[in-house]
């Protein structure tokens, strides 16, 4: 067997999962990227490697430098790693509503963790906007910019989409995901489309995101809200910008709850919220697809991680997000 080099040389290669007690069910495949296999357990290592990497050819990113970013969590516990292994530092801005696991992550790994108040974008204390202003001051640092920076897009267009496409065989009808900052959706797309032009590629979004209104009819409209970490946004990003998405659909938090307590009572999967979210919209696609149709979709981080919200009765009641009987009907 071939070896490979410690947090860099881990990320991708992710198993691609039928799974198999949903597929039978639906009579349709389902096939979820792996990514919660990833060293540091989620998708986001692939757009952090990929920013160092690209911050380091452009030389802006040198020995002695400081890596800052904005994050929901899994961006920062990604770059963390990446600083650690290449002698960074990292400063990571968080905002305050995110789920404690990320937090203490973040903090084991070192980063010096900022926490912020969690307001709206247009209000400069937003964790962006902090997280900009910390690199500006700071000698030395870059800001990773996940949103803006097509660094994240390119790597799943070269690493994430050509190894679905390989593993499937060039056998597959759709690719669905829901976007935090769009480059998993845009830049799987795009491979998807450049090796065949007709697999469907759509979002699924969350409530309190605007990217379902852009895609079905160019507004950005706002319904609901949502619980669900790491996706649904109300702007169009660079990353998102331009992405070659077919259509949309909706998807609520109580189906995503429903989902990821049935895939680890069904596929022995332990998943986060969006990797839930995610396959509910790879099924409800695939059911308007014909019987045998193959849908893939990202499994986006693990359940570890949302330990004292998504799988805990108490949240889950006060958040009026109670299971169900634990069967497919909500489907
Ligand atoms: N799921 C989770 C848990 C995430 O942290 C993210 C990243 N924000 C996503 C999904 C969405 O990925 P992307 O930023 O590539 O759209």
């Amino acid at each position: 067997m071939a070896t490979t080099a410690s947090f860099s040389g881990s990320v991708g290669n992710t198993p691609l999962i039928e799974l198999t007690r949903l597929s039978r069910a639906l009579r349709r495949t389902i096939l979820g990227k792996a990514e919660f296999l990833n060293p540091g357990g989620s998708v986001k290592d692939r757009a952090a490697a990929s920013i160092v990497d690209d911050a380091e050819r452009r030389g802006t990113l040198v020995p002695g430098g400081t890596i800052v970013e904005g994050t929901a969590g899994n961006t920062g516990i990604a770059l963390a790693l990446a600083a650690n292994e290449r002698g960074y530092r990292c400063i990571i801005v968080i905002p305050d509503d995110q789920a404690p696991e990320k937090i203490d992550l973040l903090r084991t790994f070192g980063a010096d963790v900022r926490v912020v108040p969690a307001v709206a974008f247009t209000n400069p204390e937003n964790y962006y906007h902090v997280a900009r202003g910390i690199a500006e001051q700071t000698p030395g640092a870059i800001w990773a910019d996940q949103f803006e920076n097509l660094a994240n897009r390119r790597a799943h267009e070269e690493s994430t989409g050509p190894e679905i496409w390989e593993q499937c065989g060039g056998r597959l009808d759709a690719f669905i995901a829901a976007a935090g900052t769009g480059g998993t959706l845009a830049g799987v797309a795009s491979a998807l489309k450049a090796r065949d032009k007709r697999v469907l590629t759509v979002l699924c979004d969350p409530m309190g995101s605007a990217l379902y209104s852009h895609v079905t009819n160019g507004t950005l409209e706002v319904e609901g809200d949502s619980v669900i970490e790491g996706i649904g946004i109300k702007r169009i990003t660079q990353n998102f910008a331009g992405a070659s998405i077919d259509r949309a659909l909706r998807v609520e938090d109580r189906e995503a709850v429903e989902m990821a307590h049935w895939l680890l009572r069904h596929e022995g999967l332990f998943l986060g919220g969006s990797a839930a979210l995610n396959v509910v919209g790879a099924a409800r696609l695939a059911l308007t697809l014909p019987a045998g149709a193959r849908v893939a979709t990202i499994l986006c981080d693990g359940g570890q991680r949302y330990q004292s919200r998504l799988y805990d009765e108490a949240w889950l009641r006060e958040n009026d997000l109670e299971l169900s009987g634990g069967a497919l009907e909500f489907l």
